[in-house]
């Protein structure tokens, strides 16, 4: 206890002292005996604090001691040891999330809050073939891919990236913490890649195989169209024209789908006014049925930066769908400027859509009614073409619609793409 190494601390220079009055004493001299004894007890003191000192310094052993630097000397040792053992625990524990970290199949690399690499695992170096002693170095000047450097630098980590690198096709997330610093997941889908470009090379090759024989036989149907037939082979002859004209939708669609697909996100766009393409497309539509009325709403003169062709294909798609499933009503067409960019919506008043078939509608083939739609005519592929094509001009679907009173198909052209 300290209070008594405090003690015999006290007691020891006493007796020391006492020893040296004592012996003072006994030839008439206490003052010099007293002197004495505090120089010695003085000595022991400065004795005992150098081999503390050199123990602090690593050249000896603990002073033993049972006053108070001896007390303090032990309580020292205690501490270290304690602190030994904690740091041990922390290193076995840091350890075992390295080699966590490191038998990851995907790549981790943490980067500090300047984009500095801080620390990476051994699958981040087989991908990306970092070396050792990359750490340290900007993650920038070791994935130069310009749609990572576009992405690192534009900071919104949200949606992962895709790109490719060398061979491979690479996903990579990034997730914020502590102070500005990320940590980046890197997956290898170089073969789930090649599996959906073998799907998308399939669609593409049948949808083009199938056109040659269409032509054909749209051409015979064509050419008995002006003749005169009997009346049983004339109700059959016109179900084969409805169902060919259906499938010639079906192939073009697929067609289009497969361009959208393998377009390069490399590509350029240009600058094209929506409002003259709007107007395009309702001048051409306007007759499509009889009892609705197509209005544009919104005067706007901006420009969007893109691909005309297939802005006109979302166009075209989404008001052709409110003139087949939304009623009788009229159709508006709205163009609404502001700061997060351009708006353009498609609104009916018709039946709308059940709100469980809402989040399916732009899958491929999927259709809220199969009998009612196959008389309308439709593939099921014209709103997974809006959503590829809108994908292209950084624009996402947006569906509102209440059952009984309408539909609103809207998006939104970012600021960037405006002019
Ligand atoms: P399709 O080519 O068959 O029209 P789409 O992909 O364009 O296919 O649309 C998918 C389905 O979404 C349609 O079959 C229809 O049921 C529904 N749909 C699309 N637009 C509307 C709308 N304006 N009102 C009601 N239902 C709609």
């Amino acid at each position: 206890m300290r209070q008594g190494a405090f003690q015999r601390e006290v007691l020891r220079i006493s007796v020391i002292s006492g020893l040296g009055l004592a012996a003072g004493l006994s030839v008439q001299e206490p003052v010099l005996g007293l002197l004495g004894g505090l120089a010695v007890s003085q000595v022991i003191s400065v004795r005992i604090a150098n081999s503390l000192y050199r123990w602090a310094h690593r050249k000896g052993d603990a002073p033993q001691d049972n006053g108070l630097v001896g007390y303090s000397a032990d309580r020292l040792v205690l501490r270290e040891k304690n602190l030994k053992a904690r740091l041990l625990k922390q290193a076995t524990q840091l350890q075992r999330y390295s080699q966590g970290i490191e038998s990851l199949q995907d790549g981790v690399i943490i980067l500090d809050q300047d984009g500095h690499i801080t620390t990476f695992n051994g699958a981040a170096v087989r991908m990306l073939r970092l070396r050792k002693d990359d750490a340290g170095q900007h993650i920038k000047n070791l994935i130069r891919a310009p749609q990572f450097v576009r992405f690192f630098d534009k900071g919104d980590y949200s949606e992962p990236l895709q790109f490719d690198i060398r061979m491979l096709s690479l996903q990579l997330q990034i997730t914020e913490f502590g102070l500005e610093q990320k940590v980046m997941l890197i997956r290898d889908i170089t073969e789930k890649k090649r599996v959906e470009t073998m799907r998308q090379n399939f669609f593409a090759d049948v949808s083009h195989e199938l056109r040659t024989p269409l032509t054909v036989i749209n051409g015979y149907l064509e050419m008995f169209s002006g003749m005169d037939i009997p009346a049983p082979l004339a109700r059959a002859l016109e179900q084969m024209n409805s169902q060919s004209t259906r499938m010639t939708g079906i192939v073009n669609d697929l067609i289009e789908l497969s361009k959208l697909e393998s377009a390069s996100s490399e590509r350029t766009g240009e600058w094209f006014s929506i409002n003259t393409l709007c107007h395009e497309i309702v001048d051409q539509l306007q007759s499509y049925r009889e009892n609705s009325h197509l209005r544009i709403k919104g005067n706007v003169k901006a420009e969007i930066n893109g691909f005309p062709q297939e802005m006109r294909s979302v166009l075209s798609n989404l008001i052709t769908n409110a003139l087949k499933y939304g009623g009788d009503g009229d159709v508006i067409i709205g163009l609404e400027s502001s700061l997060k960019g351009l708006t353009i919506s498609v609104k009916d008043n018709g039946p709308g859509i059940a709100p469980e078939h809402i989040n399916r509608i732009t899958e491929r083939f999927y259709r809220v009614d199969e009998s009612r739609e196959s008389e309308v005519g439709g593939s099921g592929l014209g709103l997974a073409i809006v959503k590829h094509a809108l994908d292209h001009h950084d624009a996402s679907l947006q569906i509102d619609s209440t059952e009984g009173v309408g539909s609103t198909f809207s998006f939104v052209i970012p600021a960037f793409r405006v002019r």
